[in-house]
Formats: C-alpha cells, sequence, structure tokens
C-alpha cells in the first residue's frame, strides 16, 4: 500500500493520506495464555508426584528401609505415584498426536461399530463388576461403518465409561448405548453417580480441569481423559453434549455423522 500511495504520489515528503492498520489480537492473545497455563499446569501436574516420590526415596534412605512395615508403605507409594506419573505422560502424548491430526498418526480405516463395542464391553463389564456397579450395554446391532481411526474411537469410550464408573459409588448402574439415528451414529454413556454442577460442564473439556481435584486424584485420574475425548470427536467431524444433575448421575452424548 505504501508503495502504490508514494506512486500516486510523485512528492514522498507530501501528505496525501494517513493509513490505519488494526490488527484484532483477542484470539492470538487467548492462545498465548491458554499455552503458558497448559505449560504451567504440565509442570505442576508433573511435580506433585515427583516431590512425593522424592520425599519417601530420602525417608527411605534416612533410616526407614529397616523398618519392614514402613519400608513396604513407603515402596507402594512411589509405586503408585509412579504409575501415576507413566498414565500422565502417555495421556499427555496421546493429546498431543490427536491434537496435532498429523497423517503419520491419524490412521483412517472403516471401522464396525458393533465390533468394537462388543470388544469394550467386555473389558469394562469386569471393572464395573469389581466395583458392584451394574454395566448395561445395548448396542443396536447392523449399525453402519463409521471412518477414522480405529484406536482412538475405541479410546473415546473407553475414557467415557471409565469415568462412568470412577465417578459413580458402588451399587450404581452404568449404562452405554450405541444407535443410528438422523443419518449419523449416537453413543450414549450415562451413570448414575456424583454428576456434575451446571457451572462446571462449560469448562469440562479443557486440560487439566476437575470439578474436585481431590476426588479426581483419589480415583487415579489424570484429568486429560475428558480433553483427549473432545479431541478424538473431532477428529471424526462429532460432537460431545453433556447432560447433568448433581448428585444423580450425568450422561455423556457423542454424535458423529455418518
Ligand atoms: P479425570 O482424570 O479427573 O477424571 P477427565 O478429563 O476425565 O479427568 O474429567 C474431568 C472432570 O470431569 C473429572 O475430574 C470429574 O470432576 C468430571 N467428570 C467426568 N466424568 C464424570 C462423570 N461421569 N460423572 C461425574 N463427574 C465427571
Amino acid at each position: 500500500i505504501y508503495k502504490y500511495l508514494i506512486k500516486l504520489n510523485q512528492d514522498p515528503n507530501r501528505i496525501i493520506g494517513k493509513l490505519i492498520l488494526i490488527v484484532e489480537v483477542t484470539e492470538m492473545r487467548r492462545l498465548e495464555k491458554m499455552r503458558t497455563e497448559f505449560v504451567a499446569n504440565v509442570s505442576h501436574e508433573l511435580k506433585t508426584p515427583l516431590t512425593s516420590i522424592l520425599g519417601f526415596v530420602e525417608t527411605l534412605k534416612n533410616g526407614a528401609i529397616d523398618n519392614e512395615k514402613v519400608r513396604d508403605k513407603f515402596l507402594n507409594i512411589i509405586e503408585i505415584e509412579a504409575e501415576r506419573l507413566t498414565r500422565l505422560i502417555d495421556d499427555l502424548l496421546t493429546l498431543s498426536d490427536i491434537e496435532s491430526n498429523k497423517l503419520s498418526s491419524n490412521k483412517k480405516e472403516y471401522i464396525d461399530v458393533y465390533e468394537e463395542m462388543i470388544q469394550i464391553k467386555d473389558m469394562m463389564e469386569e471393572i464395573a463388576k469389581q466395583k458392584d456397579i451394574e454395566f448395561i450395554c445395548e448396542i443396536q446391532e447392523s449399525l453402519p461403518n463409521i471412518y477414522g481411526n480405529r484406536d482412538w474411537f475405541k479410546q473415546m469410550i473407553i475414557n467415557l465409561v471409565d469415568n462412568a464408573i470412577k465417578y459413580t459409588p458402588e451399587g450404581g448402574i452404568v449404562r452405554v448405548s450405541a444407535y443410528e439415528k438422523e443419518n449419523s451414529i449416537f453413543i450414549s454413556v450415562k451413570d448414575t453417580g456424583i454428576g456434575i454442577p451446571k457451572k462446571d460442564i462449560p469448562r469440562l473439556f479443557e486440560r487439566f480441569y476437575r470439578v474436585d481435584k481431590a476426588r479426581s486424584r483419589k480415583v487415579g485420574g489424570t484429568g486429560l481423559g475428558l480433553a483427549i475425548v473432545k479431541h478424538i470427536v473431532l477428529s471424526f467431524g462429532g460432537k460431545v453434549d453433556v447432560y447433568s444433575e448433581e448428585g444423580k448421575g450425568a450422561e455423556f452424548l457423542v454424535k458423529i455423522p455418518l
């Protein structure tokens, strides 16, 4: 534009107008803030188990190792915290893989939804049984195939069912259903657990967002499960909705267009 103005006006010292350039930076600032927050969150989440591990190792070295009972208890804690670190790193790698949507990591194929859901059912049924939770699975037979990454599809359902089991007290019910409607496949994961307060629902799919940090930690959560679900659903061109009444349960409804 500057060169064009100079051409129009042979004398570059004569002012013939003003050029105002406005750049909208709100979105850039928002992304930058999210990135900074994410790095801070990751550091904090990694540091917590590490501090605990180092603390117990130090105590063992300082003499606790001689007491068999104390030693076993501390080693147990170290093991639990190390497993937590592994889960966290695995989830971070999965999330970065899905988010970057690299062609090499997103191997797409036709997925037999019925077949996959039956496999997931067999696996999750066992976990529910251990917690005395009734697991009901209703899958419409002859569901049409969908196109996308099979591993990601499985991971998405497992994360939702795993949460339903984690946040439902003993004696509760987890119901998974899959059906075809409106040229889409719907997958619903519904539980009779603690539910989610209305105010928390809009932020639920953010990384590391938890309604109750202490409870999430206790049940072994990394705070990344739903962020992973959201990005997988997006990779299928779908959407996920949450319906919940606090204290009565929650439903996560995934819609994937055919
Ligand atoms: P986490 O590893 O903490 O479970 P997620 O990303 O999977 O992390 O879930 C985020 C938060 O959403 C959880 O900490 C929990 O507070 C809430 N949440 C997820 N699923 C359910 C559910 N089925 N019932 C109640 N709360 C849930």
